[in-house]
């Protein structure tokens, strides 16, 4: 098929998520045909360096042969075998044990699932279940935070907070589930040092906790290390911290949602503990955990968790699981997977080149529409605004980030657009070659757009 053809086929027939379903508007989707290490190839085979790594989670790069023969090999031996009561498969326990073995502190106990938003849906019921053994019925409220993206099913839409996930017009998880503040002080406009931003936050924090009920009421907190989906929200120094102490005094599980920094990503296996320095109950995880080579989800809880729901569960089934729970073929993707991290120092390499990726995209500060360049790691993004002394945001309708990315796609490098943000995730192997490419692909992308504006009358 050609390209056009291809692109016709798909624009009547396959569904993307989060598109426009408007045929007039969505010019269709550019059909990718392969990809190879950091790069993807189009169908007609034009080269692209694809900085999101997929969709936050090309970790290892594509293409590698072992990960090909590790899975092939799994589905030749078993494509297929039941999770349930009393089977189990090979790769799903030696992957359960390594995880333990990765994780931080007491984390010893995997539930697997099909992604990042089944994985909280498992954290979500989980923790319920904790409470309730314990006889804590009335202890269900979740708090969360506004811009968090925690999935797309029920209750991990629910609580996700990015405004506009959760129109009027629909049901969601309301009564027990609640939002505060994004830890977000690029474009505050209170007037407070961010010292001051922070106090205020964990202020407004406590406050919800007390207004819920406290510690009889409140249930968990979810937070993600670094807000993804939201616009690589990196919360001031010490807000990770604060927010779990603030756990502590009042007996409420902490979720670390890590789909997006796991494995790497930050340069450590969970940025949790050993980039921000606190000890999660629960750790949800998916993407990196296997590169994309293969779908899977899990949530890692803690020791604490699973003696409460062993010993006052009273032999209370935790009727939760799905049929591809411990996928023996995703499980054996994701086992080369970190194997294959471990042997190259991937993390090493995003501690060591981060610096220069940092340096390089703040050089992008002195254009006049890049407001702020924020991230760690390999998980970056730029924030364009209209106005750099009054954070003003050009209108939405104006699409600017999409209308820059779409210029950077012209030129070779995949970046992703969210309104007025264009954020980056490269797969972890990235070079400093491949970083000057990214940084100055961006440069001229922005600087056309600024002339267009210009011309534009903005
Ligand atoms: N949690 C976070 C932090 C995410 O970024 C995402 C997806 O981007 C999810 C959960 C949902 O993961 P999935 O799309 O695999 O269901």
């Amino acid at each position: 098929y050609s390209t056009q053809q291809l692109m016709e086929k798909d624009k009547a027939h396959f569904t993307h998520p989060w598109t426009v379903f408007d045929v007039y508007k969505h010019e269709g989707a550019l059909p990718i045909g392969r990809a190879e290490g950091c790069y993807i190839y189009d169908t007609d085979n034009n080269r692209y360096l694809d900085a999101v790594g997929g969709l936050w989670c090309n970790n290892i790069g594509t293409g590698r042969e072992e990960m090909a023969d590790a899975i092939a090999e799994q589905v030749r031996l078993m494509s297929y075998s039941s999770p349930f009561v009393d089977l189990t498969n090979v790769p799903a326990t030696l992957l359960a044990e390594k995880l333990a073995s990765l994780a931080p502190g007491d984390l010893d106990h995997v539930f697997y699932s099909c992604g990042g938003s089944t994985a909280v849906d498992t954290a979500f019921r989980l923790i319920h279940y904790y409470q309730n053994c314990r006889g804590k019925h009335d202890k269900k409220h979740i708090i969360s935070r506004k811009s968090s993206y925690h999935g797309s099913t029920f209750a991990a839409m629910s609580i996700g907070g990015k405004a506009g996930d959760h129109p009027p017009e629909f049901d969601y998880l309301s009564d027990t589930i609640h939002h505060v503040s994004a830890p977000k002080f690029y474009g505050d406009s209170s007037g407070k040092t961010e010292a001051e931003f922070l106090d205020a936050l964990i202020q407004e924090l406590e406050d919800k906790i007390i207004e819920l009920g406290g510690e009889d009421s409140v249930a968990a907190f979810f937070a993600e290390p670094i807000l993804g989906a939201g616009g690589v929200i990196v919360p001031p120094q010490g807000y990770h911290q604060r927010t779990w102490e603030l756990c502590q005094k009042y007996d409420i599980l902490y979720v670390s949602d890590e789909v997006v920094t796991a494995f790497g990503r930050l340069g450590h296996w969970f940025a949790s503990a050993d980039e921000f320095n606190i000890q999660p109950d629960i750790i949800t995880c998916a993407k990196g955990l296997t590169s994309g080579y293969q779908p899977l989800g899990a949530t890692i809880y803690s020791d604490k968790i699973h003696q409460v729901i062993s010993e006052e569960g009273h032999g209370r089934c935790f009727a939760h699981g799905f049929t591809y729970s411990g996928h023996p073929v995703a499980c054996a993707a994701a086992l080369k997977n970190i194997e294959i991290m471990e042997r190259e120092n991937l993390a090493g390499n995003v501690s060591e080149l981060a610096p220069y990726f940092k340096e390089r995209l703040e050089s992008l500060l002195d254009l006049p529409i890049v407001g702020d360049v924020r991230g760690r790691g390999f998980m970056w993004c730029v924030e364009f605004v209209a106005n750099k002394d009054n954070y003003e945001l050009f209108p939405e309708e104006l699409d600017i980030g999409k209308r820059i990315s779409n210029l950077a796609d012209g030129k070779g490098l995949i970046v992703r657009p969210i309104v007025h943000l264009n954020v980056m995730s490269p797969p972890l192997n990235l070079t400093r070659e491949d970083i000057d490419f990214i940084v100055d692909t961006l440069r001229s992308s922005i600087e056309e757009v600024v002339a267009e504006l210009n011309s534009e009358g903005y």
